[in-house]
């Protein structure tokens, strides 16, 4: 007696001890004595192994066994290829075979077409009902329905309506990704406020970039890893953001592990004066960081030398009344931003399509070579705004051309100053001159771009 407890939703949803209690009947009315043989099996397509039925065809091989008893075929098989291999069985130990929807006799070559013809209906339903299953999935994908637990972060717990203490938190963290704040930056902050994670754990950059990257918090819906549509839950960021912020932290540089560590303030960002590479910070042996060019060996300088008139320089400059010229006198927004990069990648298409072109012979080598140039001219004026468009969120939160710009500057994180440090000025430091050991500030040149 072969039972099988299955979620199959189509036909009778048979429980176990339905089947049992037929198959018993049935067995008495044969004069049979049963022994039973059940697997949970939820699925009537899956591959997964059947203990209770690989026993049962042992018992079989083993001569112990004189009959088969299930309540129908789709209960003992579930994929033709097992009934092939139940026949070959059946055939050669004269097995008898009842169902309680009808006997089959698989002797005869009337019953083994009516067990084939079965099993094949069962298989295609099967298949039918998976591409069905799939297509429903699609669709609520589609519609927008979350796929995502609810109270995730930002989230207030058990809803999806957003949390009035994190939701923020997550906006700003967005913003500061894309202003130059590193992930570490923003795990430092949260864990210093104590903020943590859903599961009550402090925050690590990997968690953290594995939240960011989820779509759900820009209200977009997912299904298999690609973005379908729009989400009917509140996001926690606009979609432009959380796209542009995708791009920062595809960044090689961005991939926690792989970044090299910058303990101090001005590697790779000041320069040499002698040969140009870029200089590295380093300890010395009395516990001052000294910033030493690598590459040639020539020019070295205190950090506490260096640091104090950088920081000078930049604070200066943003206080300065004129500073919010910084931002060009173009508004950005949001919105702004999209159509850029929607007139971008109509721009970048466009190319593509004149490779085409030329490529069929619609266009001359000089026709090509004119629209070419044309749309490159474009796509630069593009990428410039595009630029601004950073240069807003460098320097976003900092009150450009007052006094309190200072103390700002004083405020940012490391990697956030090394943003503004790039977008504003180029840092040189030359060797030490002939004024020997007193240190000479104009050693330290500043470039404005
Ligand atoms: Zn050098």
């Amino acid at each position: 007696m072969y039972l099988r407890i299955s979620e199959d939703r189509t036909g009778d949803q048979l429980g176990v001890v339905r089947q049992r209690q037929d198959c018993e009947e049935l067995c008495r009315s044969k004069g049979w004595t049963p022994v039973e043989y059940v697997d949970n099996d939820i699925s009537a397509t899956s591959s997964k192994p059947r203990p209770a039925y690989e026993q049962m065809l042992a018992d079989i091989r083993g001569g112990h066994l004189g009959a088969v008893v299930a309540w129908d075929l789709d209960r003992l098989h579930r994929r033709p290829i097992e009934l092939e291999s139940f026949m070959a069985l059946a055939d050669e130990k004269h097995l008898a075979l009842a169902t309680v929807s009808g006997d089959v006799d698989l002797s005869t070559a009337q019953g083994r077409l009516v067990a084939r013809l079965k099993g094949s209906v069962a298989a295609h339903e099967g298949e039918h009902r998976k591409a069905r299953q799939l297509r429903a999935m699609r669709q609520l994908a589609e519609a927008g329905v979350p796929n995502w637990p609810m109270g995730a972060f930002g989230y207030l717990g058990d809803t999806r309506q957003l949390d009035p203490q994190t939701a923020p938190l997550v906006k700003q963290a967005y913003a500061d990704i894309l202003a130059g704040a590193s992930l570490n930056d923003i795990c430092r902050q949260w864990n210093a406020d104590g903020v943590r994670t859903v599961t009550g754990r402090p925050w690590t950059a990997e968690v953290l970039t594995h939240f960011m990257r989820k779509p759900r918090n820009a209200g977009l819906r997912a299904y298999k890893g690609e973005i379908v549509g729009k989400g009917t839950w509140p996001p926690l960021v606009d979609e432009s953001t959380w796209r542009a912020a995708q791009a920062v932290l595809d960044a090689p540089s961005r991939v926690p592990g792989r970044k090299a560590v910058r303990r101090h303030l001005l590697t790779g960002v000041a320069l040499c004066g002698k040969c140009g590479h870029t200089l590295s910070g380093s300890y010395r042996t009395d516990g001052r960081i000294v910033y030493v060019c690598k590459q040639c060996h020539g020019v070295s300088i205190l950090a506490e030398n260096v640091e104090p008139i950088v920081y000078g320089v930049v604070a200066g400059r943003l206080a300065k009344p004129d500073a919010a010229d910084l931002l060009k006198a173009e508004q950005h927004d949001t919105a702004e931003a999209e159509k850029l990069r929607t007139q971008r990648a109509a721009l970048l298409a466009e190319l593509d399509n004149i490779g085409v072109e030329r490529a069929d012979g619609l266009l001359t080598g000089k026709q090509a070579k004119i629209a070419t140039d044309r749309i490159t001219e474009k796509l630069a004026a593009i990428e410039a705004r595009q630029q601004d468009q950073d240069r807003l969120r460098v320097l976003d939160g900092i009150p450009l051309g007052k006094p309190a710009a200072a103390a700002a500057v004083k405020k940012l994180s490391p990697d956030r100053f090394r943003a503004v440090l790039d977008l504003l000025m180029t840092i040189t430091v030359a060797p030490v001159g002939k004024s020997g050991k007193v240190f000479n500030p104009e050693r330290v040149q500043v470039d404005w771009k």
